[in-house]
């Protein structure tokens, strides 16, 4: 027989997903010899054997790949055979697995799943039971380069039984870190809030209504079972946390169907690896109680991603509520002491083991757009997951924006943005974020020559990279907020060429020292340029303004109108206020001009009647939105726009709408009428610009977009015109992605 040799180089995600036993195992299977080898950018392989076979080997490789693994490239080239007689792996160095990038931690796959339920498994009902293509990596790694020792694993040591599997070629578990089982591992410890152990049934507690803290893969959760109303009510009230909607966790995806319309692609998302909580819409058949999301037509739904999970469940325990142990605002807590010390309020028992959380690491939240996951929240799952950069960039730091923490570091084409941090405001939350940059900056070895941060001056993320900057003897670089949004979108959908960009959020510093929030660009990373904006208008200064949209609404149309009894018919409720709006419009010193969408969102929601005071951020659009969705093929009212350097678009349709409250129109028609004039209005700003600009890409960016009623329609809209729309792929439109075109803009310029 005539013995062919190829050498195969392949580039992508191929480490540490257990790439190397699978082509040990494709090579045996195929009686093929040789070897295979980490390299500082992907593996190299060798085989020799019939050329048929070594076809063959490349084929399967390239459309069967292991689950976690991404071929980004793939090369063979023919060699001279030097007649190997087996396969095996061959130990690649130190220096060369340094640059393996930190995986994220993965849900629990099938086959560990199986072990975990089959009685005649060794790991039956093991709740940390993993392997190579699942369980904890980027919650428990301490330092690079990812190896047991180097993971909060490193104080189990393996068993005969696990170490076998961990060194054999052809085991799943072969290099799987934190490989473990009941012998060797961690254990399962059910507590009392003063951490004596407790000898119970954890699911019988549920079941009586208690509340639990479960430490999980990147943090501890409350849990209790959703279905018991009244658990529900004494967790909100415990926690403080008055209408901000509970994260749920489903046994299965028929609980999941039965609660909530899902899609096949939905469905995909929900099972990926990285088990997200995804936004549904709420069938108005679920049993549920409004109080896991007062006031919205969705729910935020997730499955077990660990076997401990699975083991919370059974026939009559069908959905928890899962939601971020901390007090609210604080980082989420990671470790037993700060447990007991911080929960012991508000959990009846304590679910606890010794493995410990190294990164802290939120749920992320996702939605499906345009059958593609959408982020609201990206942290665990995919943080720390690389994203490619559309162009090169020498190392760069960028601290991203104050009210939802991320940073990011890039180097090269690759740019890894950080874990959400929540509001920066908090002192603890930077601590946290202070400790993710000094992990980040070890862990990937970027010395960065510059840093990048919004214009803000009372920012702390600003003054943060002001200090870092200095540290390092580095340039700052300051980008204005929209700005970075844009070029976030941008480098998000891999464009590298001028394009229009709509950019539609709260509240961001503009360049001309008054308040930007919806605004329209056209340009690159170098050059960017303001050519249309939503007609600014006044608002009361300081913060707390987002708190109060009944005042927002008074203050608009006071302004509008100067009618005191008209004010007052649409919003009954602001007679209190009006004595101050009255002095508010018009004074230069108690308002400041804006053009934020948030803040003309806020007013529609108290127009249609939410007047309560805000409990959480952008509650009032996103009560709105629920509402919208309940009638929507309704007429838009009438709306302008004037044409100049800055195309200008009237809020003035406001009026119409208060206007049609007062004739009795029902809120959900007020709430879709205002939504459908807004995205006509938009998508008619933007194609005069499109003509102006001679361009048919626009980007989308700014909190504004995670409203799914603007943009399906929106996006319709667009494509109907000829116009193409570029949405989120990779990071959240909200300010947690403003760190990405913060680096691209300041790498550019
Ligand atoms: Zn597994
Ligand atoms: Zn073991
Ligand atoms: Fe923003």
């Amino acid at each position: 027989m005539k013995r062919s040799a190829a050498e195969i180089k392949v580039t992508g995600i191929v480490q540490g997903v257990g790439f190397r036993p699978h082509v040990y195992r494709l090579a045996n299977k195929l009686g093929l010899a040789g070897w295979i080898i980490n390299t500082t950018n992907g593996v190299t392989i060798r085989v020799e054997g019939r050329a048929k076979d070594i076809k063959g080997f490349v084929r399967e490789l390239q459309t069967s790949p292991p689950p976690l693994a991404y071929i980004e490239s793939l090369r063979t080239k023919k060699i001279q055979p030097e007649g190997y007689s087996a396969f095996f792996i061959q130990k690649s160095s130190q220096s060369l697995d340094a640059d393996i990038s930190i995986p994220p931690d993965v849900g629990t796959c099938p086959d560990c799943l199986k072990e975990y339920n089959d009685p005649n498994n060794r790991r039956y009902g093991y709740p940390f039971t993993n392997c190579v293509n699942c369980g904890p990596r980027f919650s428990i790694i301490r330092a690079s380069p990812y190896d047991r020792k180097n993971t909060s694993m490193n104080v189990f040591r393996m068993c005969a039984d696990c170490a076998g599997e961990y060194e054999d070629p052809a085991n799943r578990r072969f290099h799987a870190e934190p490989n473990a089982c009941p012998t060797c591992g961690p254990q399962l410890l059910l507590t009392l809030p003063d951490g004596r152990a407790y000898n119970g049934d954890i699911r019988a507690l549920l079941k009586a209504g208690k509340i639990l803290a479960v430490k999980g893969i990147g943090a501890y959760h409350l849990a209790c079972d959703a279905k018991n109303d009244k658990a529900v009510r004494l967790l909100r009230k415990r926690k403080k946390r008055q209408t901000k909607p509970f994260a749920l966790m489903c046994r299965d995806l028929d609980v999941v169907r039965k609660n909530c319309e899902l899609s096949l692609k939905e469905e995909e998302l929900l099972t990926s690896p990285a088990r997200p909580i995804l936004l549904l819409k709420k069938r108005q058949t679920s049993m549920l109680c409004d109080e896991i999301a007062p006031g919205l037509d969705t729910l935020g739904v997730m499955l077990p991603y660990t076997p401990l999970h699975y083991g919370l469940f059974d026939d009559d325990i069908s959905i928890l509520v899962m939601t971020s142990a901390n007090i609210s605002g604080d980082p989420l807590i990671i470790t037993e002491r700060e447990a007991y010390s911080k929960l012991g309020f508000l959990a009846d028992f304590f679910v606890v083991n010794k493995r410990e959380i190294v990164n802290r690491a939120d749920d992320s939240v996702v939605m499906s757009f345009m059958d593609m996951p959408y982020f609201i929240r990206r942290a665990r799952g995919y943080v720390p997951q690389g994203i490619h950069l559309p162009c090169k960039v020498d190392p760069i730091f960028a601290a991203g924006g104050d009210l939802k923490g991320t940073f990011a570091y890039a180097s090269d084409k690759k740019a890894v943005i950080s874990q959400y941090f929540g509001d920066l405001g908090n002192l603890e939350n930077f601590e946290a974020f202070k400790e993710g940059v000094r992990f980040f900056g070890e862990f990937l070895q970027i010395k960065p020559q510059s840093v990048a941060c919004d214009i803000h001056p009372g920012y702390i993320s600003t003054r943060f990279a002001s200090a870092y900057a200095k540290e390092l003897s580095v340039p700052l670089i300051k980008v204005q907020h929209h700005k970075a949004h844009f070029a976030s979108a941008m480098a998000d959908n891999a464009l590298n060429e001028s394009v229009l960009g709509v950019i539609c959020d709260g509240t961001g510093y503009g360049e001309d020292g008054t308040i930007w929030g919806c605004e329209v660009f056209h340009g690159n990373y170098q050059e960017i340029k303001r050519v249309g904006s939503l007609e600014s208008f006044l608002q009361p200064r300081g913060d707390e303004i987002i708190k109060y949209p009944l005042q927002m609404a008074s203050v608009l149309l006071y302004s509008l109108w100067k009618d005191e009894d008209k004010v007052m018919r649409v919003l009954p409720g602001c007679k209190r206020l009006l004595p101050f709006v009255k002095a508010q419009v018009g004074s230069k010193t108690l308002c400041i001009e804006s053009s934020s969408c948030g803040r003309l969102f806020d007013a529609a929601a108290a127009i249609c009647g939410f007047t309560a005071m805000v409990s959480y951020e952008g509650e009032a659009a996103m009560r709105l939105e629920s509402l919208a969705h309940y009638s929507p093929e309704v007429e838009p009212y009438s709306y302008s726009i004037h044409e100049g350097s800055i195309m200008r678009l009237s809020w003035g349709f406001l009026s119409e709408m208060a206007d049609d409250k007062l004739q009795g129109t029902e809120a959900s028609i007020l709430a879709a009428r205002f939504h459908t004039t807004f995205i006509n209005a938009l998508a008619e700003m933007v194609s005069k610009l499109a003509v102006k600009y001679k361009t048919d890409k626009v980007v989308f960016s700014g909190g504004t977009f995670q409203n799914r009623f603007v943009i399906k329609r929106l996006a319709e809209r667009l494509k109907a015109m000829d116009i193409m729309p570029y949405f989120h792929r990779q990071v959240p439109t909200n300010d947690s992605g403003l760190a990405l075109g913060q680096l691209m803009i300041a790498a550019n310029r």
